[in-house]
């Protein structure tokens, strides 16, 4: 009974969400086809209360059947701690190859629980970021109550990110080149390594220690975006949707894979640390946010330096300017460009 009510209960909520998805492309700015619907009709075993018990914080008895009859079975588990003083909900068992996952989401007590939508009818201002694969890993931007952009703010690490990317990825391949074994010649080396599943790949520890490194960045700047937004007296964070641009980070004028993108999660986080806060962060399509000025909305063109000849198509170029004479940081534009683009869609409807 509790099974079948977990089962029904994903299977509403899946349905809803592809029903949410499809309202908001048929009523949004740019219509578009049907989304694709979900890749993977199975959901992992929700617990409901009465399923487990003697929930602690080194195990939890789990109602289990055995093929023949149920059984209370006792399993140890290890992770992260608790935050205090919150809520445990019910926990999902996930199951991916080999590991065992219990998934347990936690319910806290956020003091401003106002929703965006209602922020955004009382006009308070907001912050805008864009994000980058550049040396500004984020720049973020604050968006007035009347719609000026103020108050540029950039993160920067990307460099050091990179650099010490490289210097592990350096180790990968002398260890590959190193070793005399023929068979292992016809391995991937360098980026091509970073399209065989993590568990596969030679030197697997030099991978973990870059998906470590990679979120001890994205943690980082994460929370320099949610102490920025406090400070500025934000209390609603627009980031970019980067859903539909995913294939874009595949691009090579990025020079990077999608694992290399540490956008996404950024993004997560802030989410998290933002709702930790009492604040709220959504995300929000780019329209032409890295295409046009946001001074005048004439297409821009990018370089890097003065010596070069600033071309549209420059895609990692820093620096922009319009034919307008207008200049500046490509990023800063972009984040300034969301944030406008925000503001026109939901401010000045609800003003
Ligand atoms: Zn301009």
């Amino acid at each position: 009974m509790y099974f079948r009510r977990a089962a029904i209960n994903a299977a509403i909520s899946m349905y809803r969400s592809y029903v949410g998805k499809l309202k908001a492309r048929q009523e949004g700015p740019i219509k578009s086809g049907k989304p694709s619907p979900p890749k993977r009709l199975h959901m992992s075993m929700l617990y409901y209360k009465g399923m487990y018990k003697d929930f602690d914080e080194k195990s939890i008895l789990l109602k289990l059947y055995t093929g023949k009859t149920w059984a209370w079975v006792k399993h140890r588990y290890t992770g992260r701690p608790f935050p205090e003083n919150a809520e445990l909900m019910s926990p999902t068992i996930v199951i991916k190859k080999k590991k065992v996952m219990l998934h347990i989401p936690v319910k806290e007590i956020v003091e401003d629980s106002r929703t965006a939508k209602e922020r955004v009818q009382q006009n308070e201002k907001f912050v805008a970021v864009a994000l980058t694969g550049s040396d500004s890993l984020a720049v973020c931007t604050t968006i007035e109550a009347d719609g000026r952009a103020t108050a540029p703010y950039f993160i920067k690490g990307g460099k050091e990110l990179a650099h010490r990317r490289k210097l592990l990825l350096g180790y990968i391949k002398r260890g590959i080149a190193g070793n005399d074994s023929p068979r292992l010649m016809t391995q991937p080396v360098g980026n091509a390594v970073l399209s065989v599943p993590q568990e596969h790949r030679p030197n697997k520890k030099y991978y973990d220690k870059i998906t470590r490194i990679t979120d001890h960045y994205a943690h980082a700047v994460s929370r320099k975006i949610v102490d920025y937004a406090l400070k500025q007296g934000a209390k609603l964070i627009v980031l970019p949707e980067l859903k539909e641009s995913f294939n874009q980070a595949k691009k090579s004028y990025l020079g990077k894979t999608p694992y290399d993108f540490i956008g996404r999660r950024i993004v997560r986080y802030v989410q998290y640390k933002a709702w930790q806060q009492g604040l709220v962060a959504m995300t929000s399509k780019p329209y032409y946010a890295s295409t046009r000025c946001y001074h005048c909305d004439a297409p821009i063109a990018k370089h890097n330096t003065e010596y070069q000849n600033p071309s549209p198509n420059f895609y990692g170029g820093k620096n922009f300017i319009c034919k307008e004479g207008h200049r500046g940081s490509t990023a800063l534009n972009s984040a300034r460009n969301l944030g406008k683009g925000f503001y026109e869609r939901f401010y000045a409807g609800a003003a």
